[in-house]
């Protein structure tokens, strides 16, 4: 005899990229239930930086990040790190990196990201109507500043793809014209671009939870548990848990860095990693800040997140399992507070480090599974989890819907590697 599905589907994974398909797919009339251990402190979408950085749509890996890096390497307070006992592990990982950043394959990657950017910028904006989200954003843009004049100048690519795809911005070439948007801070900048699209959520925390409360006010359900195994089959999905088990017809993988273990076992064999960041957050500090800042030659970011000051960074490729070093936070910090004076005034701060889902061609996999159409994967957002959600939740549909998505797909094909 045929048992009765749970649901309709079921998602592994409540962060931000689960959430957003999950209410996504309820517009359609879908029963959907959210499968996530939860873990407030591991979970990357309720405590990054909070940017959509719709201007970052160059792929990581360029050129110039190669030539960077090494010099990275070997700054002990520098923005990247790799734990010696790592090193063979993230090795292929590296190789793959390193290709993604030859001409041929750049350019195509920029396409794809550029479209997938596109697509969640437009998205984000339905969102916000559909959810009401309005009053958890901010829309001051993004000042990303240059120390060095030879860095600033090698940024003309950034701002070239920028141009090629209509992502606004402004030059600006003195200390003069950058206070007028961010004053106070150290007057050795001389050189900026400020981009006016860029928007904050008020607190990611915040965010993924109003996500969470709409999905369970439309009836949505939420299972406290974690998935050891998925079963597809020709009908439906087996999801099995300790002691649990949910079936549904279609089953989304959205388990951020996890994923790919869930994806190995269906035979689907994804070189996800994980880029390993920090951040640190003041409650009380004295700066005022106007808008985010990037200090891209350093790799860190600085953001309002509700009344506090957030500073976050760097990567680190340690894997999944081994403790923090909250060195690297401190160090993070140590550099801000040279650029922004004041910026320790105020007792006390709290840090933090999450895991980046990565992928080393800077793009996720949205697919299905090479192995079954009933299951279908959504990760590997890396730096832009939060940015891509509403895009990625739209693209999901669509696919689970049979109908045409809104971008071409290939780049981001499970089949890729
Ligand atoms: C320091 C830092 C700053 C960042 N800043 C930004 C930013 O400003 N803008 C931006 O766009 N992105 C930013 N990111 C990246 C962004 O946070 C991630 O890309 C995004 O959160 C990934 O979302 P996710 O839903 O895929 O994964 P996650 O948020 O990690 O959620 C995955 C969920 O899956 C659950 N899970 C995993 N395995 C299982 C299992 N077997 N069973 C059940 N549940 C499971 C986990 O508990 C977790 O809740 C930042 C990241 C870091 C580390």
């Amino acid at each position: 005899m045929k048992l009765p599905l749970d649901c309709d589907v079921a998602i592994i994974g409540g962060g931000i990229i689960g959430l957003s398909i999950a209410v996504s797919l309820q517009q359609t009339g879908k029963t959907v239930i959210v499968i996530d251990r939860f873990d407030k402190l591991i979970n990357a979408s309720r405590n990054n930086a909070g940017a959509f950085a719709f201007a970052d749509i160059l792929p990581l890996a360029t050129p110039q990040i190669i030539r960077s890096a090494s010099k990275w390497l070997l700054d002990p307070a520098g923005p990247l790190y790799i734990h010696p006992a790592y090193i063979f592990s993230i090795f292929p990982w590296m190789v793959r990196f390193w290709r993604a950043s030859w001409q041929d394959k750049f350019q195509k990657l920029l396409q794809a990201q550029a479209s997938l950017m596109a697509l969640s910028r437009d998205a984000l904006e339905r969102q916000v109507m559909e959810l009401k989200a309005e009053p958890l954003l901010r829309r001051n843009g993004q000042l990303r500043i240059y120390q060095h004049k030879e860095n600033f100048d090698r940024s003309a690519m950034f701002w070239n793809a920028c141009s090629q795809h209509n992502v606004r911005y402004t030059l600006l070439n003195s200390a003069e014209e950058i206070a007028e948007i961010q004053p106070g801070l150290n007057s050795n900048y001389e050189h900026a671009g400020f981009t006016p699209d860029w928007i904050n959520v008020t607190d990611p925390n915040h965010w993924v939870q109003h996500i969470k409360d709409i999905f369970i006010a439309r009836g949505g359900k939420w299972v406290d548990k974690k998935v050891d195994r998925i079963f597809p089959s020709q009908n439906d999905v087996l999801i099995k848990m300790q002691e649990h088990k949910v079936s549904a017809s279609f089953c989304v993988v959205a388990a951020g860095a996890w994923s790919s273990k869930l994806a190995s076992k269906i035979g689907d064999k994804i070189p996800l990693d994980t880029e390993r960041g920090y951040n640190v957050t003041l409650p009380n500090s004295d700066f005022d800040l106007k808008t985010h800042l990037t200090f891209a030659e350093h790799g860190f970011v600085v953001s309002t997140i509700n009344q506090a000051i957030r500073v976050g960074g760097a990567v680190e490729f340690a894997g999944l399992t081994r403790p923090p070093n909250f060195n690297r936070a401190d160090a993070l910090l140590k550099k801000a507070e040279n650029f922004m004076p004041g910026l320790l005034n105020g007792s006390g701060y709290d840090r933090w480090m999450g895991f980046r889902p990565s992928l080393p061609d800077s793009l996720p996999v949205i697919d299905y599974s090479s192995f079954s159409k009933r299951v279908l994967y959504a990760f590997g957002h890396g730096h832009l989890g939060l940015t891509q959600a509403a895009g990625t939740a739209e693209l999901v549909r669509d696919l689970m819907l049979g109908q045409n998505p809104a971008i071409n797909l290939s780049a981001f094909s499970v089949k890729r590697f």
